[in-house]
């Protein structure tokens, strides 16, 4: 095993560095990085999608390429027009309803998207469950005029229970995100009607055979996004995109980007928008580049043997 830390470009959930541990095995490399605050239950499917990639591999992808979004911060407008120019994706995420922001300047930033973009790209919001169900159903309407047409709003609103209320007062798709963390979460969605659309990412879910049972069970159209990994990791989402038999919507894989460096030879970065669906192979130089120093890879050892303990349950 290889405990890795690489700093972020910018802050994300609280954290400056990602670490994680990359696993090797008859099939290849697989990463488990749960995040440092997941206790031992939460973090094992995190292995169990690890292991998956390093000891069986994954099933026979049924395209060679992946649509994938630009995500677009809570900024002002003229960086989020420079962003999506420079992402050259079709479809762009926009984060709204930042705190210490209003409705209008998330007005502002969905117009400069959609005038980057042009009138045939995407346009996605994502307020990370930070509406109230009446705040929801007010922004959403406001922004669906100003992106003129919004492809889906992610998590208006935390509860799922709210979630299902916000998606019969609105006329914009809804998509799960926060809502589905725990293999059990999507099937709740599903059961309450709570979401037009599924956000699955392999590591909480337990890697990619499990994501495709799961998105069969649930009949939702699904969007694969990541838990800002290395490649590694990333690749393992690209392989469930791959696998999924109908894939309508970009998914949330560019986010290579956001960490500084990154231990593949080739990072998995967009190209005009798309993925390819390859795995990486690991740079041995930037295994020592970035390994992670002896306090934290003991404390990853030492994780990794009581996660890895119990691996029936
Ligand atoms: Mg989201």
């Amino acid at each position: 095993m290889h405990v890795f830390s690489i700093p972020l470009r910018t802050r994300f959930r609280g954290i400056t560095v990602r670490e994680g541990v990359l696993l090797r095995g008859d099939a290849g490399w697989g990463e488990w990085s749960p995040f440092l605050e997941y206790d031992d239950a939460t973090a094992r499917p995190w292995l169990a999608c690890a292991r998956e990639a390093a000891d069986e591999g994954w099933p026979a992808p049924l395209r060679d390429e992946v649509a994938v979004n630009v995500t677009v911060p809570a900024t002002d407008p003229e960086r989020a027009h420079a962003i999506v120019r420079a992402g050259g994706c079709r479809t762009a995420k926009v984060k709204v309803a930042e705190r210490g922001q209003v409705l209008a300047d998330d007005l502002a930033r969905v117009e400069a998207v959609r005038d980057a973009l042009g009138p045939d790209g995407l346009v996605r919001v994502d307020a990370n469950g930070a509406w109230d169900v009446d705040e929801a159903v007010r922004a959403i309407a406001a922004l669906d005029r100003a992106a003129g047409g919004l492809e889906y709003v992610e998590q208006p609103v935390m509860d799922v229970e709210d979630l299902a209320v916000v998606r019969r007062r609105v006329g914009v798709p809804v998509a799960a995100d926060e809502s589905i963390r725990r293999a059990e979460d999507p099937y709740r969605v599903r059961d309450l009607e709570a979401a037009d659309i599924a956000v699955l990412k392999v590591q909480p879910l337990g890697g990619v055979r499990a994501c495709l049972r799961i998105a069969e069970d649930i009949g939702l159209p699904v969007v694969v996004s990541s838990a800002i990994e290395s490649s590694v990791g990333i690749a393992a989402g690209v392989a469930l995109a791959a696998a999924l038999p109908e894939l309508h919507h970009a998914c949330g894989l560019a986010t290579v980007q956001m960490l500084t460096d990154d231990v593949a030879v080739v990072p998995l970065l967009p190209v005009d928008g798309m993925l390819q669906v390859a795995r990486p192979d690991v740079d041995d130089d930037a295994l020592v580049r970035l390994a992670a120093p002896a306090d934290r890879t003991a404390h990853w050892r030492e994780r990794l043997a009581s996660v890895g303990q119990d691996r029936s349950s």
